[in-house]
């Protein structure tokens, strides 16, 4: 089979297992850069052009779009669904993920156990706002931050005050958060392909810090989850339209609460601290799928 990785870097350790996987299983993997594609957007023969030629013959794309590259990367991705080119990761679940506060209205209608959270646009709000949460400690998280930058803990309710007035100063949108302390600056990260948690961590905060990101240098070992925690990775993947995600839990005393659901999780976190071959399994999620063709009606719009 012929397999696009859509991701700007082919040295990315994620790029690059993706490749090898798949070239194990007897494929034939392409990177393709989604910023040097150009595209021909007509009724009958939608196309993509690379490096001066047309791209033919791919039965699947597996979209790795970088979160600054969103817009671009999902036309793109788009334009491979308009081609009948299955995607692991439809374009619009991407999109649908890639918004914090979309993805959390999503998840809260359908039941999945959430932290509570609040939004507002207005600085006149800022009060009312702490006061549904029940006040600090609280985190503030920008709506268009990644690997931790733009969460911010907020001790006292001044603090939480100024954080929130600085972020609106800069016209930013932002979520605030009850801070789960029972977490211990701990969350595990739960990686589910097509309907199963095939691989699952611990990550734990450098001291001093609550965030566990390991990209905020952060540390991991591998989890033993709960049959409570995988089903509600399961589904909370599923309830976002994604069949690839990582689904981030913190160990509440109400139980596991999902924080986030990333849709282009990195491998290589995963894959060093549990040994396990989660690019494979991505590849063949992929066999088994490929001919389920992306069904526009849902995938679009
Ligand atoms: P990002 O998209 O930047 O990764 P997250 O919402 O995942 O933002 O937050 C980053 C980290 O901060 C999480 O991995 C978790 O360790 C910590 N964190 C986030 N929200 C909370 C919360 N409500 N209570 C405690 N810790 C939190
Ligand atoms: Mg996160």
């Amino acid at each position: 089979m012929k397999i696009a990785v859509l991701s700007q870097n082919p040295e990315l350790y994620s790029t690059r297992r993706l490749v090898e996987a798949g070239e194990k299983r007897g494929h034939e993997m392409h990177v393709v850069d989604p910023l040097k594609c150009y595209m021909n957007i007509t009724a009958h023969q939608p196309s993509i052009f690379y490096e001066g030629e047309k791209l033919q013959g791919f039965e699947a794309v597996i979209p790795r779009i970088g979160t600054s590259i969103t817009f671009f990367g999902t036309a793109v991705l788009r334009q491979f669904e308009a081609m009948d080119v299955y995607s692991v990761n439809s374009s619009i679940a991407i999109n649908r993920a890639r918004d914090k506060l979309r993805s959390l209205q999503i998840l809260a209608r359908k039941g999945i156990p959430l932290p509570l959270t609040g939004f507002s646009h207005a600085t006149e709000s800022s009060k009312s706002l702490m006061d549904i949460i029940g006040g600090a400690p609280l985190v503030i998280k920008l709506i268009e931050g990644t690997q931790g930058r733009g969460v911010v803990l907020a001790d006292t309710n001044e603090a939480a005050e100024s954080v929130i007035d600085a972020f609106r100063s800069l016209r930013a949108d932002l979520l605030v958060q009850k801070f789960v302390r029972e977490g211990k600056g701990r969350d595990v990260r739960c990686f589910v392909v097509g309907g199963k948690v095939v691989a699952a961590m611990v990550r734990q905060a450098k001291d001093g810090d609550f965030r566990s990101n390991l990209h905020r240098g952060g540390t991991a070992f591998q989890a033993k989850i709960s049959p409570e925690e995988r089903s509600i990775a399961v589904n909370a993947t599923q309830c976002m339209g994604l069949n690839k995600a990582g689904v981030d839990l913190l160990r509440s005393e109400q139980g596991p609460l999902v924080i986030e659901v990333n849709s282009s999780p990195g491998l290589e976190g995963i894959e060093t601290v549990t040994k396990k071959d989660v690019s494979g399994s991505i590849i063949e999620f992929v066999e088994k799928n490929k001919d389920k063709k992306n069904r526009k009606g849902k995938s679009w719009g």
